[in-house]
């Protein structure tokens, strides 16, 4: 970013950008404006930033790291109420960090096993609504850690379902990083053939969250709903394990 730019127009000014390669990215595909959600990855970004990315008409915002996350979601909900904001969980979860996340968060996305969703689930307070969450799913096989095997989808998605603190959405992924379209493709295709595996399996999805700075286009070529935008938004991370 230019160091003489005034950050709130540049932020403005990448809002409008992301939302205009959505909008061409649902046309090309024959998709409705609208089909596909803005989730804005704020990590590593302050408060500052996600107040004034809200300013312009974000209400989504995702967060990767519990601490930071919590103290951000904090301070905005004492100093700005009026933002009305909705967030997201989107990084790896740890046992030890689920209370709260289920006390703080709206969404959850990175849910990889049972035993975190059961945690959620019991540790979601009764006066909130029930937490949304999706399926994170490994599409891209010994190359990623996070993720669900494919294979495992829907039995973690019953289990999901069956708890009554949670209410299943759909499936997310972080395909392995390439800058061949057609291997962004082909894995946008993977997250859509689980989603529709659930489809199939007679559970009621309807986010498929795929896509993120460097491959919008590809994912809502393959059917995404959400995606889920950082670099493009706020610019690059100073952080490099991000
Ligand atoms: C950081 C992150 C993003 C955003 O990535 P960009 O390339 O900066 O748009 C999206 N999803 C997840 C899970 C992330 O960790």
């Amino acid at each position: 970013m230019n160091g003489t730019m005034d950050e709130a127009s540049a932020l403005q000014r990448n809002y409008k950008e992301v939302l205009d390669r959505i909008a061409a990215a649902c046309r090309a595909a024959d998709r409705p404006p609208g089909s596909v959600s803005l989730l804005a990855v704020s990590k590593t970004f302050g408060a500052d930033r996600v107040a004034a990315l809200a300013a312009a008409g974000q209400r989504s915002f995702g967060e990767n790291y519990v601490q930071e996350a919590v103290a951000k979601i904090t301070a905005l909900r004492n100093e700005r109420p009026d933002l009305r904001l909705e967030w997201h969980f989107i990084g790896p979860i740890q046992s030890n960090k689920t209370r709260l996340i289920a006390e703080h968060f709206d969404w959850v996305q990175s849910i990889d096993r049972e035993r975190i969703a059961e945690r959620l689930s019991e540790q979601r307070a009764a006066d909130r609504p029930p937490l949304q969450v999706c399926v994170q799913v490994n599409v891209s096989g010994e190359a990623s850690k996070s993720g669900c095997a494919p294979a495992d989808v829907i039995a973690l998605a019953r289990r999901i379902v069956s708890l009554p603190r949670l209410v299943l959405r759909g499936v997310m992924a972080i395909p392995e990083p390439s800058e061949d379209v057609a291997i962004q493709r082909g894995q946008a295709a993977r997250v859509r053939g689980v989603f529709d595996d659930l489809r199939a399996a007679g559970l009621a999805v309807d986010t498929i969250s795929n896509g993120m700075s460097a491959d919008i286009e590809s994912a809502i070529a393959e059917g995404s709903t959400m995606v889920r935008v950082g670099t493009a938004l706020f610019g690059r991370r100073a952080r490099v394990d991000d």
